[in-house]
């Protein structure tokens, strides 16, 4: 992960902190230049124990995904919030609803913590009177618990990308498939995206950017999810690139210019005794160029790692492979055999033409010629 700080690797998941949160703290002890310095450190400590909050967060859904055999990548926290990445989308009800739950359900139980040792102390949390840090006797304790209280509660509502957007898919998933399960979830989303900006026109300009986040992120996980589901009704066979030159791994770039030069082909398999040991595309040859000059071998310029694809794999299946090797293209194989290359801007490209295809099938006019005939 670039401009992302290692900082460890709790039950085997690697954790990374944004860099940006330099800037954070650099603008908050900018921001308090002048003020004593134990509220300086004060805010800064309450600030750690917000984000560490929200890297139990993340851990909720990391060791949650875990007991339904779906692996983590990694965990990034930014300034804004953290990340937990996985290898693959849990599409499965049951998985999706617990995975999305553990989550918020972490912060549910630190504030519920919080709020038994607050109440032990004799100090149990009173309701700020505006949207800001409390001060005063346990302040540090009584603003976390508001903080644990508002990450469980705004995770919670039911919209895209929020948790909550999950969980209420989850649910729905039990009595209807995926694609059906998506469309609700991203009206509700919807729905609620405006309600927050009318009640933030009419209250706090927070909510009405909380309404505009909710609804774009409502349409773009339903547009996700038909170009998913888009991509499911075709296979690997449906744009097989069949005809394609091979090199070998001690050819010089020179050659694997000479054959962009001289045809259509713009991707190579590299092949050392009949199995493919690497691919080229365009960029690969260009950018090869550009380092090592025109001497390199074949091997130095070749992207290594690449998955192997089946010809009667689903292109979301495929496309799915290509994106966790980072790979622009891939062998693709019926049984052992090498039948062809699979190029990811070919599966884009499909994707532009069915959404092309569906405009206009879409379109008032074709409704009004389809009225006529
Ligand atoms: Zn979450």
């Amino acid at each position: 992960m670039k401009w992302s700080l290692f900082v460890g690797r709790p039950f085997g998941i690697r954790v990374y902190v944004h860099w940006t949160f330099l800037i954070l703290i650099g603008w908050i002890l900018f921001a308090r230049l002048g003020n004593p310095l134990a509220d300086v450190m004060s805010l800064l400590l309450f600030l750690f124990l917000l984000f560490f909050s929200v890297f139990l967060h993340e851990m909720g859904h990391a060791l949650m995904a875990r007991r339904f055999k779906v692996k983590t990548k990694d965990i990034i926290l930014l300034p804004i919030g953290g990340m937990a990445r996985f290898k693959k989308i849990p599409e499965e009800p049951a998985a999706e609803f617990f995975i999305a739950l553990a989550g918020p359900a972490v912060n549910a139980i630190l504030a519920l913590l919080l709020f038994g040792l607050l109440a032990g102390l004799g100090h149990p949390p009173q309701f700020p009177e505006k949207l800001s840090l409390v001060s005063g006797e346990f302040a540090l304790l009584q603003n976390l618990f508001w903080a644990n209280a508002l990450l469980a509660a705004f995770n919670l509502v039911p919209a895209f990308p929020m948790d909550g957007g999950r969980v209420l898919r989850g649910l729905l998933g039990f009595r209807m498939n995926h694609e059906k399960a998506t469309t609700i979830t991203a009206e509700v989303g919807q729905a609620l995206g405006i309600v927050f900006v009318i009640l933030g026109f009419m209250y706090s300009l927070g909510l009405l950017f909380i309404g505009i986040f909710v609804f774009l992120g409502a349409s773009a996980e339903s547009s996700r999810e038909s170009m998913q589901s888009s991509l499911r009704s075709y296979k690997v066979s449906n744009i097989l690139i069949k005809h394609y030159t091979s090199l070998r791994p001690d050819q010089g770039i020179m050659d694997a210019v000479e054959l962009l030069l001289a045809g259509q082909e713009r991707e190579f398999l590299v092949m050392d005794q009949g199995k493919v040991v690497g691919v080229l595309t365009k960029k690969e040859i260009f950018n090869g160029l550009a380092a090592h000059g025109n001497q390199a071998s074949v091997r130095k310029i070749m992207i290594s790692h690449f998955p192997h694809l089946r010809l009667d794999s689903h292109l979301d299946e495929a496309l799915q492979l290509l994106q966790e090797k980072d790979c622009p293209i891939g062998p693709v194989y019926r049984g052992e055999k090498i039948v062809g290359i699979l190029d990811k801007e070919n599966i884009e490209e499909l994707l532009t033409l069915n959404k092309a295809m569906q405009q206009y099938l879409d379109s008032p006019i074709r409704d009004i010629q389809g009225g006529k005939s």
